[in-house]
């Protein structure tokens, strides 16, 4: 299903994404696909979504421990492993060295041959793309290159941690308003819906939610000349 060459030995798909619930709205279907072809997925969490709630009485602390628990359940529909939460600020961001330092790190840990993540650069939708989206995105993709590549980029996390670099031959952006590649996920929709049911919090009416990323599912398919597809940009490095 797909035209990623990954040697058995090193089939990991790594997924930066900026809040829970991103990686089931966008990439799920395609991410669990792969985990079925024998691929191990690493989900990384740039913050913990505790900005995600309606009540002005909660507590963030308590909104983000939801949305961890709500996370490790979807992942877990999918086949993924336990996620890595950064729990960075959510809304907060920012293209800066440490966010790099960690997503390289992340990188070189797990020596990704696919990596999966926002497209910053021709964001859906055009102009009010979250603002978290478009950072997460724009740092996994220095992160990925030149920094986890290049030695002397961190170089602590190679003397110091015994990391290697690595370069990312492969990437899919998803959340993307140009997309040019389209993944059948006809077999696996019913899990992403099921993962993205995982995030209660954030579902106001189930079914009506399953109704309509089905339809999305079509559309995006009618796109790609596909029954059920997700939709990524896809870049080779
Ligand atoms: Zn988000």
């Amino acid at each position: 299903m797909n035209d990623v060459d990954a040697p058995d030995e090193a089939k990991i798909c790594l997924v930066i994404a900026a809040h829970p619930d991103d990686i089931e709205s966008w990439c799920a279907g395609s991410v669990a696909s792969l985990v079925r072809e024998g691929w191990r997925a690493v989900y990384v969490l740039c913050t913990s979504g505790e900005k995600g709630t309606s009540d002005p009485d909660e507590l963030p602390d308590t909104v983000a421990a939801r949305r961890e628990a709500e996370q490790r359940a979807a992942a877990a529909v999918i086949g993924a492993g336990e996620p890595i939460f950064l729990r960075l600020p959510d809304g907060g961001l920012q293209d800066n060295a440490h966010l790099r330092g960690l997503l390289v790190r992340e990188i070189r840990r797990h020596h990704p041959s696919l990596l999966l993540t926002h497209d910053p650069v021709h964001p859906w939708p055009p102009f009010t793309a979250h603002r978290d989206h478009r950072i997460a995105g724009r740092v996994a993709l220095d992160a990925t290159y030149p920094y986890a590549r290049d030695p002397l980029h961190f170089p602590e996390q190679i003397r110091a941690e015994g990391l290697a670099p690595h370069a990312t031959p492969e990437v899919w952006l998803f959340n993307s308003d140009q997309p040019d590649y389209y993944v059948d996920i006809a077999d696996t929709l019913a899990a992403k819906i099921t993962a993205r049911l995982a995030h209660a919090s954030q579902t106001s009416d189930p079914a009506a939610l399953a109704a309509s990323w089905r339809a999305r599912a079509e559309e995006t398919g009618r796109r790609g000349g596909l029954a059920l597809a997700e939709a990524f940009k896809r870049l080779t490095l």
